[in-house]
């Protein structure tokens, strides 16, 4: 029997202090709480597995949160679950995302010791200023220690997380971000620029309605500590953000030093070293089916979507053993969709989207489907064909939520 590939993902929500700009499912908890998540999470493993009996795992990701929050001995507790229950390719490529100021030597060894072989280190920026403005729990310095302490546990393939547009950043602070980042030669760089969610408190201070002056911020109501309180507080002081010249010319400028260092961009974000690409990721941006782990984790199995609850609690009062107890708005896509997704999350990369792989998977001529749209952008200069492939120009880039939301079919 032909086995599918799969893909994991595994959420650890927990973070040693939430950051001003986070709007992911992460939050402070004591440790004891580790623990009893982690049992769970064996638990959801147990519980999930034997619907994966056809499938063999290609990749496996930790996100959070701050995996690397987590003592050794529950990271090999989870390992030793996975390996028992999921069919591992020898090859897997297996990512665990960490946090300055969270790893150690030992943590280090124990994830090698695991088959972790590729390490998402969370920077952010490299000017300790701009790091506190974000909330960040670490320096520079602290960052450069992690990242020695890494390539010295043996680690060959980091990634490096970056962010621009940071509130009093100008073009010459984000270079040197850049240049600190690419002197340490990790192969693999997400830069991202920053997204004001709502319910931040960088919403409060940056948000639509910051501007009005009968706007009163709600600053969260339940810090876990004063110091976190005193640090929502002090993010109505920060500097303004960038004007959106100056974040297009960040993006530029990440790109042309990236080339020069031998870096390819093979997402809107994501910059490799020739054969160090994501596999993970292009496997979620190619539709490969993955199922999430762990609290909120998002799932795409058998046709299926669908996400675990994100209540804490009662993800540890769940009975997980029984498959997909925690599963929430379970939904069916409909072919429309599938496509919409094909679109939207394939035209991210620059290779574009195949023409030759849309009828394949779904039995239909690309052209057939999205053949107005794409002339249209493609006289606008917004895309470009190159029979049977379709991709983003430069300037689409620019552009790309615009553009891709012209790939909606309802
Ligand atoms: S460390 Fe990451 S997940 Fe945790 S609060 Fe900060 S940005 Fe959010």
């Amino acid at each position: 029997m032909n086995k599918k590939e799969l893909e994991l993902y595994i959420h650890i929500p927990f973070c040693a202090r939430k950051c001003a700009y986070c709007d992911f499912l992460s939050f402070a908890a004591p440790e004891r709480v580790y623990e009893e998540y982690v049992n769970k999470l064996i638990e959801e493993i147990y519980g999930q597995s034997g619907n994966f009996a056809d499938t063999h795992v290609t990749t496996i990701f930790l996100g959070g949160g701050t995996p690397s929050i987590l003592p050794a001995y529950l990271m090999e507790a989870l390992f030793g679950a996975l390996y028992e229950c999921f069919e591992i390719d020898a090859d897997a490529e297996i990512t665990i995302e960490a946090n300055p100021g969270t790893l150690t030597m030992e943590k280090l060894e124990v994830y090698r010791q695991s088959g972790i072989n590729r390490l998402s280190l969370g920077l952010q920026s490299a000017d300790d200023q701009e790091l506190k403005y974000l909330g960040r729990i670490h320096s520079y310095d602290d960052f450069l220690k992690s990242y020695q302490r890494a390539r010295q546990a043996g680690f060959t393939n980091i990634n490096i997380d970056l962010m621009s547009a940071l509130p009093g950043q100008d073009v010459h602070s984000w270079k040197t971000t850049l240049r600190k980042v690419l002197m340490l030669k990790p192969e693999h760089i997400s830069a991202y620029s920053l997204i004001i969610e709502e319910k931040t408190p960088f919403y409060e201070r940056f948000g639509e309605d910051a501007a009005d002056p009968k706007h009163v911020p709600v600053l969260p109501q339940n810090p876990h500590t004063a110091a976190e309180l005193a640090a929502r507080a002090s993010v109505m002081t920060l500097p303004d953000l960038p004007e959106e010249d100056v974040d297009r010319e960040m993006y530029h400028l990440t790109k042309e030093l990236m080339a020069a260092q031998g870096f390819f961009r093979y997402e809107i974000s994501n910059y490799a070293k020739p054969g160090f690409a994501c596999r993970h990721n292009i496997g979620y941006w190619t539709g490969v089916e993955y199922l999430g782990l762990g609290l909120g984790a998002s799932s795409y199995t058998h046709g299926y979507r669908y996400h675990n609850t994100g209540d804490l609690k009662e993800y540890l009062s769940l009975n997980l053993y029984e498959a997909g107890a925690a599963a929430r708005e379970i939904e069916l896509l409909s072919v429309e969709e599938r496509m919409e997704e094909f679109m939207f999350l394939g035209l991210r990369m620059t290779g574009g989207v195949s023409g030759s792989e849309f009828l394949a998977r779904f039995g239909q001529n690309m052209w057939n489907v999205y053949g107005d749209v794409i002339e249209r952008l493609q006289k606008e200069g917004l895309l470009e064909v190159e029979i049977p492939m379709v991709r983003l120009t430069e300037l689409g880039v620019d552009v790309s939520n615009r553009v891709l939301s012209e790939f909606l079919l309802k």
